[in-house]
C-alpha cells in the first residue's frame, strides 16, 4: 500500500513531529510512504518523493515543516481537486494524510468525495477546530506568548507602563484566552467577546490604584480593536505610558512543547492504524485526552463553545 502524507496552511509547532510518526508508522506497517512538498499546491505540481525511516531522523523538535507548506488557490477549484486526484492515482497513492487547520480539511472532505481516502490531522496554532479538545501547535504558541509575557511584565514593572500584548486569533482568542489565565493578563480582547476598552481602563485604574507597577493587555488580531487604538485611550484614560508588542510570527516558530509533540505523534499513529484497517475519511484529534476519530463533515460542522468561565477567571485572578 501507498500513501501520501503533506502539510497545508499555516505551519505549526509539532507538524514534524505528525510527519516523523506517520513515516515511521507507516513504514512499520509495511506501506510505502510518499512525501508531498508545499501541500495541495506541491500536488498539483507532482512534488513527491518517497519517505525513509531515515529522512524524518532530527526533526521531531523542529519548528515548521520539513515538506514545506502553502496556500493553494488552484486546489481549491473544482478543477483542481479533480486533478489532483488523477496525480495521487498517477504515484499510485491509496490515501492521502493532511496536517493542516480547517481550511486544510475542507480541501481534503472535497477530495474524499470523489473517492480519495483522506485522514486529517489538525494542525494549526489557531486552536479553532471544535471536533478536538486541542491541535497541534497550539500549546507551542500559547508557550510562546507566556515567555515573551514574562518578559515584558519585568521591564513593564521597571517603568511602571501598560503593556498591550498582540496575539494571532482572527475568529478564535483561544491563544489570548489560555495566555491570559496562565500569564496573568490584566484583561483579553478576543473575537468571541465584544470588546469593551472602558472595562479595560477600569481595570487598569484599579490595580494602579492599589499599587500594581504593570498591566498586560492581551488583545487578539480579530477583537475588533486595533492595538494602536487600543494604546491611545488606554493611555488617555488612565495616564500611564502603554506600549505595544506585537508576537505576529514568533507564534509560529519553536521548538515544540510536548503536549504538541505527544498530539502529533498519536495522531499520525492513529491515521496509519486507521488506514491499515481499511477506515475512510476521518479527523483525528482529542476528546478528553484521548485520541479519537470523526468523520472529516462531522467534525468540520462542530460549533466551537466558548469557554466564559476561562474568560471571566482571568478577570477574578488578575485583581
Ligand atoms: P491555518 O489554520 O493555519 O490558517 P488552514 O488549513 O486553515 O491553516 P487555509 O489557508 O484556510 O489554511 O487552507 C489551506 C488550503 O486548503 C487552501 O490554500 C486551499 O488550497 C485549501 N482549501 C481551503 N478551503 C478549501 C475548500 N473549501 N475547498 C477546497 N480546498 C480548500
Amino acid at each position: 500500500m501507498k500513501i501520501g502524507v503533506l502539510t497545508s496552511g499555516g505551519d505549526a509547532p509539532g507538524m514534524n513531529a505528525a510527519i516523523r510518526a506517520v513515516v515511521r508508522c507507516g513504514i512499520d506497517a509495511g506501506m510505502d510512504v510518499y512525501g508531498i512538498k508545499r501541500g495541495y499546491e506541491g500536488l498539483l505540481d507532482g512534488e513527491i518523493e518517497q519517505m525513509s525511516l531515515s529522512s524524518v531522523g532530527d526533526i521531531l523538535h523542529r519548528g515548521g515543516t520539513i515538506l514545506k507548506t502553502a496556500r493553494s488557490e488552484r486546489f481549491s477549484t473544482e478543477e483542481g481537486v479533480k486533478r489532483s486526484k488523477v496525480i495521487l492515482g498517477t504515484f499510485g497513492i491509496d490515501a492521502l494524510i493532511v496536517i493542516g487547520g480547517d481550511g486544510s480539511m475542507r480541501g481534503a472532505l472535497e477530495l474524499s468525495k470523489l473517492g480519495v481516502n483522506v485522514m486529517c490531522l489538525p494542525g494549526t496554532i489557531d486552536n479553532d477546530l471544535a471536533y478536538t479538545d486541542y491541535t497541534i501547535g497550539f500549546d507551542t504558541a500559547v508557550n510562546t506568548v507566556l515567555d515573551a509575557i514574562s518578559k515584558v511584565r519585568d521591564t513593564s514593572s521597571a517603568h511602571e507602563r501598560n503593556t498591550i500584548i498582540e496575539v494571532m486569533g482572527r475568529h478564535c482568542g483561544d491563544i489570548a484566552l489560555y495566555a491570559g489565565v496562565g500569564g496573568g493578563a490584566e484583561a483579553v480582547l478576543i473575537p468571541e467577546v465584544e470588546a469593551d476598552v472602558n472595562r479595560v481602563c477600569r481595570k487598569i485604574l484599579q490595580g494602579a490604584g492599589r499599587g500594581k507597577l504593570n498591566s498586560i493587555i492581551i488583545n487578539a488580531e480579530g477583537s475588533g480593536v486595533s492595538s494602536e487604538e487600543l494604546a491611545k485611550e488606554i493611555a488617555e484614560v488612565t495616564g500611564r505610558e502603554t506600549r505595544i508588542v506585537v508576537l505576529s510570527y514568533l507564534q509560529r516558530g519553536g521548538v515544540p512543547t510536548l503536549d504538541d509533540r505527544l498530539l502529533a505523534s498519536q495522531s499520525g499513529a492513529k491515521a496509519i492504524e486507521l488506514i491499515q484497517n481499511g477506515i475512510k475519511n476521518r479527523a483525528i484529534g482529542t476528546v478528553n485526552g484521548k485520541i479519537q476519530a470523526f468523520e472529516i463533515e462531522g467534525a468540520l460542522a462542530e460549533k466551537p463553545e466558548f469557554d466564559h468561565e476561562l474568560y471571566e477567571l482571568i478577570d477574578v485572578l488578575s485583581k
